[in-house]
């Protein structure tokens, strides 16, 4: 009785696990993703980052809407997005802690670009407009962030920019191309309320998105051909 009553249940545990869906990520889409994109939504939590001027919106609050815009974006394009966060928390308790998690999620394995979102602020109120850094001395960062503040000022319809060097924690760290976008300035009145606007939230990531892409397909037409495949 004991011993039929321990196969029985051996039996079901089997079953059961025998019809466990694969532990992939994939298992919805049809087609394999093209590209694995790493999305940082800058600060968070205890870090707000930049305050809105006018309207007192925190940065890390826009950071995670229009990145999760972009991320969707992307993932519409055919791309697997791997994001450093998915809410408005920290990814620890102390700044340090939070980059050093953060570093490690954009040095990912595999990756074939990361993308930082972040709000820029200026004393001087008129300055406004989207920026693009790449890590000075990197010409795939270069060429990347060119693409996206290409796509972007196309995409909100701005007079075309050029990318900047610069030397930040998340384009230096990876080893792969890495582009730090500053959307716009919370200090400019303008920048700010169209920062608000949903409808223009769009535009910003869909530019980003468009960027990424043309970057992406430049280097590797065919898409990536690393473990994801
Ligand atoms: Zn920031």
């Amino acid at each position: 009785m004991k011993r039929s009553l321990l196969l029985l249940l051996s039996c079901f545990f089997l079953s059961c696990t025998a019809v466990q869906p694969p532990c992939t990520p994939y298992t919805l889409s049809a087609e394999p993703p093209k590209y694995f994109v790493i999305l940082d939504y800058g600060h968070g939590g205890f870090d707000c980052g930049a305050i809105g001027h006018d309207t007192g919106v925190a940065e890390s609050e826009l950071n995670l809407l229009i990145g999760e815009r972009v991320a969707r974006a992307l993932e519409d394009r055919g791309c697997f997005v791997l994001r450093t966060r998915t809410d408005a928390d920290a990814l620890a308790e102390t700044k340090r802690d939070d980059m050093a998690r953060r570093g490690a999620i954009l040095c990912t394995d595999g990756a074939d670009c990361t993308v930082s979102i972040h709000m820029n602020k200026f004393s001087d109120r008129s300055v406004k407009g989207p920026m693009c850094y790449f890590q000075a001395g990197s010409e795939d960062g270069k060429a990347l962030a060119q693409c996206v503040i290409d796509a972007l000022c196309l995409s909100i319809g701005r007079d075309p920019r050029l990318a900047n060097p610069g030397n930040n924690f998340v384009t230096r760290l990876p080893s792969v191309p890495s582009v730090l976008v500053e959307c716009g300035f919370l200090s400019n009145p303008e920048d700010e309320r169209s920062l608000m606007d949903p409808a223009y939230q769009q535009r910003i990531a869909d530019g980003i998105a468009d960027g990424v892409i043309a970057f992406l397909q430049k280097e590797d037409p065919s898409g990536s051909e690393g473990p994801l495949d």
